[in-house]
């Protein structure tokens, strides 16, 4: 397989944080982790691990459990589960930290809203 489509791993060894690439050219940080830069297509990116706390950017409900977008402290976004599902409490801004939840079929991004 070509490394464009390699696919790169999303957690931390010990599965408690998320994994990021940060382009060595333009400088930008993204998620999910990548061996192409997808701003300006350069392919030398370094590892870096992502903030583990941030806010609630924008979320919807599904039949279970809300999912949303969350900005991390560092500034870079990403998709997953949100939780409890509490509707009155789930707000656009409220604090969350990332709380991976393991599965049968392996391990989900999720964010558990702070106290
Ligand atoms: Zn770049």
């Amino acid at each position: 397989m070509p490394e464009f489509f390699e696919r790169k791993q999303l957690f931390t060894d010990d599965g408690g944080q998320l994994l990021g690439s940060q382009c060595k050219q333009c400088g930008v940080r993204q998620f999910p982790p990548t061996a192409i830069c997808r701003y300006c297509g350069h392919d030398e990116l370094d590892e870096i691990v992502l903030a583990k706390t941030g806010k609630v950017k924008a979320f919807s409900f599904d039949r279970q459990f809300a999912i949303g977008d969350v900005e991390l402290l560092d500034g870079i976004t990403v998709f997953g589960r949100i939780e409890p599902l509490d509707p009155e409490r789930l707000a656009v801004g409220v604090p969350v930290t990332l709380t991976p939840l393991e599965t049968e079929d392996g391990r989900i991004i999720r964010f558990v809203m702070d106290d």
